[in-house]
Protein backbone atom coordinates (compact mmCIF):
# COMPACT_ATOMS: atom_id res chain seq x y z
CA UNK A 1 0.00 0.00 0.00
CA UNK A 2 1.01 3.59 -0.90
CA UNK A 3 0.01 6.47 0.88
CA UNK A 4 0.03 10.26 0.95
CA UNK A 5 -1.69 12.66 3.57
CA UNK A 6 -3.32 15.79 2.57
CA UNK A 7 -4.50 17.79 5.59
CA UNK A 8 -6.67 15.39 7.26
CA UNK A 9 -7.34 13.54 4.26
CA UNK A 10 -5.32 10.26 3.84
CA UNK A 11 -5.42 8.74 0.56
CA UNK A 12 -4.51 4.87 0.26
CA UNK A 13 -3.79 2.82 -2.44
CA UNK A 14 -3.89 -1.03 -1.91
CA UNK A 15 -1.96 -3.04 -4.64
CA UNK A 16 -3.16 -6.73 -5.15
CA UNK A 17 -3.34 -9.55 -2.70
CA UNK A 18 -3.27 -6.67 0.10
CA UNK A 19 -6.44 -7.78 2.81
CA UNK A 20 -8.19 -4.59 3.08
CA UNK A 21 -9.38 -4.23 6.48
CA UNK A 22 -5.95 -5.54 8.26
CA UNK A 23 -3.77 -3.29 5.67
CA UNK A 24 -5.77 -0.30 6.85
CA UNK A 25 -6.17 -1.15 10.30
CA UNK A 26 -2.55 -1.73 10.97
CA UNK A 27 -1.60 1.52 8.47
CA UNK A 28 -4.08 3.20 11.35
CA UNK A 29 -1.91 1.28 14.15
CA UNK A 30 1.64 2.51 12.59
CA UNK A 31 -0.03 6.29 12.10
CA UNK A 32 -2.23 6.18 15.64
CA UNK A 33 -5.59 7.16 13.80
CA UNK A 34 -8.06 6.75 16.28
CA UNK A 35 -11.16 8.33 14.56
CA UNK A 36 -12.37 8.82 11.13
CA UNK A 37 -14.40 8.17 8.01
CA UNK A 38 -13.72 5.37 5.09
CA UNK A 39 -14.99 5.67 1.82
CA UNK A 40 -13.55 3.83 -1.48
CA UNK A 41 -13.51 1.96 -5.06
CA UNK A 42 -11.46 -0.88 -6.48
CA UNK A 43 -11.51 -4.10 -7.34
CA UNK A 44 -10.95 -7.57 -5.44
CA UNK A 45 -11.42 -11.01 -6.17
CA UNK A 46 -11.89 -12.78 -2.68
CA UNK A 47 -14.18 -11.37 -0.07
CA UNK A 48 -16.49 -12.56 2.50
CA UNK A 49 -19.54 -9.86 4.10
CA UNK A 50 -22.14 -10.75 6.35
CA UNK A 51 -26.04 -9.68 7.41
CA UNK A 52 -25.88 -9.50 11.44
CA UNK A 53 -28.73 -12.02 12.26
CA UNK A 54 -30.49 -9.69 15.42
CA UNK A 55 -31.97 -13.05 16.29
CA UNK A 56 -29.39 -15.07 16.74
CA UNK A 57 -26.71 -12.53 17.56
CA UNK A 58 -24.45 -13.43 14.98
CA UNK A 59 -23.61 -13.18 11.30
CA UNK A 60 -25.36 -14.96 8.19
CA UNK A 61 -22.05 -15.17 5.40
CA UNK A 62 -21.55 -14.95 2.01
CA UNK A 63 -18.33 -16.15 0.91
CA UNK A 64 -17.04 -15.21 -2.98
CA UNK A 65 -13.53 -17.12 -4.32
CA UNK A 66 -11.66 -15.99 -7.69
CA UNK A 67 -14.57 -13.95 -8.71
CA UNK A 68 -13.50 -10.46 -10.30
CA UNK A 69 -15.38 -7.95 -8.15
CA UNK A 70 -15.50 -4.36 -8.66
CA UNK A 71 -15.98 -1.96 -5.30
CA UNK A 72 -18.80 0.01 -6.23
CA UNK A 73 -19.21 1.23 -2.94
CA UNK A 74 -17.26 1.14 0.31
CA UNK A 75 -18.09 2.89 3.31
CA UNK A 76 -17.45 2.99 6.96
CA UNK A 77 -15.26 4.28 9.78
CA UNK A 78 -12.45 3.80 12.21
CA UNK A 79 -12.81 4.03 15.57
CA UNK A 80 -11.33 2.37 18.73
CA UNK A 81 -12.17 -1.00 20.34
CA UNK A 82 -10.26 -2.40 23.60
CA UNK A 83 -7.72 1.11 22.97
CA UNK A 84 -6.88 -0.28 19.10
CA UNK A 85 -8.14 1.15 15.86
CA UNK A 86 -11.00 -0.66 14.93
CA UNK A 87 -12.64 -0.42 11.42
CA UNK A 88 -16.31 -1.10 10.54
CA UNK A 89 -16.43 -0.87 6.94
CA UNK A 90 -20.04 -2.07 4.57
CA UNK A 91 -19.35 -2.67 0.66
CA UNK A 92 -21.18 -3.17 -2.32
CA UNK A 93 -19.57 -5.75 -4.33
CA UNK A 94 -20.63 -6.21 -8.38
CA UNK A 95 -20.15 -9.18 -9.67
CA UNK A 96 -19.17 -10.04 -13.76
CA UNK A 97 -23.06 -10.36 -14.54
CA UNK A 98 -23.35 -6.80 -13.20
CA UNK A 99 -25.45 -7.89 -10.13
CA UNK A 100 -24.31 -6.59 -6.67
CA UNK A 101 -23.98 -8.16 -3.41
CA UNK A 102 -23.79 -5.59 -0.63
CA UNK A 103 -23.31 -6.14 3.44
CA UNK A 104 -20.84 -6.14 6.68
CA UNK A 105 -17.38 -6.68 5.22
CA UNK A 106 -15.45 -9.08 7.01
CA UNK A 107 -12.45 -9.40 4.86
CA UNK A 108 -11.92 -8.68 0.87
CA UNK A 109 -8.59 -9.16 -1.02
CA UNK A 110 -7.49 -6.52 -3.43
CA UNK A 111 -7.16 -7.76 -7.56
CA UNK A 112 -6.14 -4.47 -9.17
CA UNK A 113 -6.32 -1.75 -6.79
CA UNK A 114 -8.30 -0.12 -3.68
CA UNK A 115 -8.57 3.84 -3.92
CA UNK A 116 -9.34 4.96 -0.36
CA UNK A 117 -9.80 7.74 1.26
CA UNK A 118 -9.87 7.92 4.92
CA UNK A 119 -10.46 11.32 6.65
CA UNK A 120 -8.96 11.48 10.32
CA UNK A 121 -10.76 13.36 12.37
CA UNK A 122 -8.61 14.22 15.48
CA UNK A 123 -10.36 13.11 18.26
CA UNK A 124 -10.84 9.30 20.07
CA UNK A 125 -14.32 7.46 19.66
CA UNK A 126 -14.00 4.48 21.28
CA UNK A 127 -16.62 1.02 21.26
CA UNK A 128 -18.61 -0.36 24.05
CA UNK A 129 -20.37 -3.99 24.21
CA UNK A 130 -23.87 -3.31 23.68
CA UNK A 131 -25.26 -6.07 25.85
CA UNK A 132 -28.70 -6.25 24.21
CA UNK A 133 -27.42 -6.80 20.77
CA UNK A 134 -24.01 -8.41 21.32
CA UNK A 135 -22.27 -5.93 19.18
CA UNK A 136 -19.60 -3.07 20.02
CA UNK A 137 -21.16 -0.03 19.56
CA UNK A 138 -19.61 3.50 18.79
CA UNK A 139 -19.21 4.96 22.97
CA UNK A 140 -20.54 9.06 22.65
ZN1 LIG B 1 -21.69 -3.49 10.00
Amino acid sequence: MVSKKINHQWVLRLIKGEELISTITNFCIDNQIKFGTISGIGAVDKAKIGLYDGKKKQYLIKEFFNEDMEITSLNGNVSLKEGNPFLHLHINLATSDFQVFGGHLLEAFISATGEIFLNEIDHAIDRKLDPETNLYLLDL
